[in-house]
């Protein structure tokens, strides 16, 4: 199982009150459950901890984190909580979020390693497309593909990460990103529907896939070129390389905070410039190393996190006129 927590299991084993912590299912269990009759074949961990499920370490419980095997399971759940309107979210890796100290209402949906083949779905003299699900860790399908000598995502080696969330934040590096490599992507909208979309149709930008907030990507078709095996591998070993040297290593962040503003100064520069390195709210800093990291050195909570973000804010603002964007996505706090 995940995790130690108040209750893991199967959705037809949950039905007792939570012990220990004197928690209490939320008034909506049995109703979910009920909506999930013959469909639950994942796990499902009632009132777990996030912080866990997060590169940053902080957060705090959901009401329920859900691991669905499956589409279908995935579209009955989905239903289920719009009928019972029960908020969700969906959560990959955890490597570009805050979640807030006081957890989230209704249900977080994690796509892991039920939800991850690799396909091969065309192979042409010079190319081939593939086919990934959502919970696929993004190292893993750059693995797969640098071995067969497949070259297209060698920029995103180091990425942490899913490829579903690796699609909706448009992650990149090295001038590339996700829509560079994408021919299209299955999604699923918020009542469980599935379609699928050609990468052209999508409003793809700077580190967004441009879609509605409640729509989910379920897996992308990549195009790769052939190439050298070896090639490929030497390039990603230097862009790995590359990382280690300009960013904190072994310390808990979302990786760059901030969205670099258009033109002139990166975030990073902004604020190295501003004198922020070092600057400490809680156990939260800006990294001494990359001035575009807030790291946690230990014990910081979302809230230490948020307050250094606002400080980064106006101290920027007031010395350049420039308001920072948060790259990194806020979860519980709207
Ligand atoms: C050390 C470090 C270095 C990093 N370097 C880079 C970098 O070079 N370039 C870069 O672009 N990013 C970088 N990141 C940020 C992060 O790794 C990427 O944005 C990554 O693609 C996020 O994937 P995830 O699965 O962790 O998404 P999560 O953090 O789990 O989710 C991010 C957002 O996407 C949503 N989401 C996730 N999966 C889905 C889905 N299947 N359908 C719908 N919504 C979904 C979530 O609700 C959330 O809003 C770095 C992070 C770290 C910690």
């Amino acid at each position: 199982m995940y995790e130690a927590a108040v209750y893991t299991g199967k959705w037809d084993q949950v039905m007792s009150p939570l012990g220990e912590s004197g928690a209490q299912l939320p008034a909506w269990a049995s109703a979910l459950q009920q909506g999930m009759a013959g469909h639950h074949r994942g796990d499902i961990v009632w009132h777990g901890s996030l912080a866990v499920y997060t590169t940053f370490k902080v957060g705090g419980r959901a009401e329920a984190i859900v691991f669905p095997k499956g589409r279908d399971e995935l579209s009955r759940l989905v239903r289920s909580l719009h009928g019972l309107d029960v908020p969700w979210v969906i959560l990959g890796r955890g490597s570009n979020v805050v979640i807030a100290d006081a957890g989230l209402k209704g249900v977080v949906i994690v796509f892991g390693r039920d939800f991850a083949e690799i396909e091969l779905v065309d192979d042409a003299a010079d190319s081939v497309v593939v086919r990934v699900e959502a919970g696929c860790s993004l190292a893993k399908l750059v693995s797969w593909a640098v071995e067969r000598g497949y070259a297209g995502l060698e920029f995103a080696a180091g990425i942490p990460g899913s490829v579903g969330g690796a699609i909706v934040m448009n992650a990149g590096a090295w001038q590339r990103e996700m829509k560079d490599v994408l021919v299209r992507v299955s999604i699923m909208d918020g009542q469980g529907a599935i379609s699928t979309r050609e990468v052209e149709s999508m409003q793809f930008a700077y580190r967004t896939w441009g879609e509605m907030k409640g729509t989910i990507a379920l897996e992308g078709f990549f195009r790769l070129k052939k190439d050298s095996p070896a090639m490929l591998k030497e390039m990603c070993k230097e862009y790995r390389q590359r990382r280690k040297m300009r960013q904190p290593q072994n310390m808990a962040s979302g990786g760059s905070f901030f969205k670099n503003p258009l033109g002139g100064k990166t975030a990073g520069q902004l604020i190295d410039q501003a004198g922020l390195k070092g600057c400490l709210v809680g156990g939260a800093m800006v990294s001494t190393v990359h001035a575009n990291f807030i790291v946690n050195t230990g014990r910081a909570t979302a809230r230490d996190i948020i307050d250094l973000m606002g400080i980064v804010q106006k101290v920027v603002y007031e010395k350049y006129g420039i308001t920072l964007e948060p790259e990194v996505k806020i979860l519980g706090l709207e």
